[in-house]
């Protein structure tokens, strides 16, 4: 260490308790980033009077700072609930709501549908908490009043499905969800992004209905990079996110300031990604339609996905993934996987909304047990269209295709 002008050497204490504060005034077009665990009181009466919950103040980084405030208010906004709740992923925010909601002898309602690691998390974690869990049809309200009983707590809804993306009839879902005021509705609205319909103005007869909780993965389009991993909960009602809040206080849920930038910079551009995604998967979607080798193609805005009604009722939008369904008897799941790793554009892996192209198969027997896919065999090609020019991919899909090999009479 070196000396300063008077000769007393220079300590660690001189640098990290530094004189120098830099001009007040500073502003940008970005909001600052904010890293803590520690944050400092003025004295021992801020220390004890301060307050976190209400974000009116500062305690502990794992309570908020700026940077996590101020994403929660935009997530806010896009959803229009009134608060919301960082975690570490989607999937924690699925976690989270489960175990903030459900006690030993309360049962969870989930579609056969839903996101695959939700139902491992019903039978994985809620069972061995003594907390039942049911899989339902969601093309089929009326049948899901006869799944409720006096322990049904919670109900999950999720539009469109996953990998099978049959949209559900959210109105009449929630139209029977309300004849039990005890039930709470959390809906899975990764897909939907906030972009595609209003979670808490969900389109019915009886005019817009809220769900009660929404989660995002907001891995996939807020982030937009395939580079975060985050998740948030939505809601609008203050004793429903109080609730929420303290079991995510309790088990010590928090994020990286790092990856909080990554989504406060993805949000932006994410209604126009979002947009070039959906036109994408359309012009996909119908140039698959037109060529021999798909038993179906899906997609909920091609009439003859399932769940189309409740798309047009429900969406403006939709999210740029796309399924491709191989019937088993023409194509062999071999044949199937020749075409997968044929693809150039295309990269095998999961998730969704970054800027590359994903694929991935998946074997459709024993993956549902409601609808038009409990029956069938074959593979299903799931893809997630990226930002590239749609007709490379087109081009990429026409290559890969010819890599099946001869179909099965
Ligand atoms: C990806 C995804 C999740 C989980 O998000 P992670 O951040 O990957 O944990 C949850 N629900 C849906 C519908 C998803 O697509």
């Amino acid at each position: 260490m070196t000396s300063d002008e008077t000769g007393k050497s220079i300590t660690s204490t001189d640098l990290i308790h530094h004189g120098y504060e830099p001009p007040g005034g500073f502003k940008s077009v970005v909001p600052g980033i904010f890293k803590a665990s520690t944050v400092v009181f003025e004295n021992t009466a801020a220390l004890r009077s301060r307050q976190w919950k209400d974000k009116s103040g500062y305690t502990y980084g794992l309570h908020g700072t700026p940077s996590t405030f101020t994403l929660e208010e935009r997530l806010s906004t896009l959803e229009g609930g009134t608060r919301t709740l960082l975690v570490p992923s989607g999937l924690a925010a699925i976690g989270l709501v489960g175990l903030a909601l459900l006690r030993p002898g309360d049962e969870v309602l989930i579609p056969d549908n839903a996101y695959g690691p939700n139902k491992d998390f019903a039978r994985g974690e809620l069972k061995q908490w003594g907390i039942e869990h049911r899989f339902y049809d969601s093309q089929d309200a009326a049948a899901l009043e006869g799944l409720i009983n006096e322990r049904t707590r919670l109900l999950w809804v999720e539009a469109a499905g996953s990998v099978t993306l049959e949209f559900p009839d959210l109105a009449g879902l929630l139209a029977v969800a309300r004849r039990h005021p005890r039930i709470t509705v959390a809906l899975d609205n990764t897909w939907g992004a906030g972009l595609a319909f209003d979670a808490f103005a969900i389109p019915t007869p009886q005019g817009p209905q809220p769900v009660d909780i929404s989660i995002h993965a907001l891995t996939k389009y807020p982030s937009g990079g395939g580079d975060v991993l985050m998740g948030s909960i939505t809601t609008r009602d203050p004793a429903m996110h109080h609730q929420l809040n303290m079991t995510h206080m309790r088990l010590g849920l928090g994020v990286g300031a790092n990856d909080v930038e990554g989504i406060l910079r993805g949000l932006p551009s994410m209604p126009l990604r979002y947009a070039a995604q959906d036109a994408a998967a359309r012009r996909i979607a119908e140039w698959c339609q037109g060529r021999g080798e798909f038993l179906q193609v899906l997609h909920p805005a091609l009439p003859a996905s399932p769940g189309h009604a409740h798309w047009v009722a429900t969406c403006r939008a939709a999210a740029g993934l796309v399924s491709l369904v191989f019937d088993g008897s023409r194509y062999s799941a071999q044949q199937v996987d020749a075409f997968v790793d044929a693809l150039r554009l295309f990269k095998i892996g999961y998730s969704w909304g970054g800027p590359v192209s994903l694929v991935v198969p998946y074997e459709l027997q024993g993956m549902r047990r409601f609808g038009p896919f409990a029956a069938q065999q074959g593979t299903l090609v799931r893809l997630a269209i990226g930002l590239e020019q749609v007709d490379d991919l087109i081009a990429d899909l026409d290559q890969a295709l010819s890599a099946l090999g001869p179909a099965n009479a």
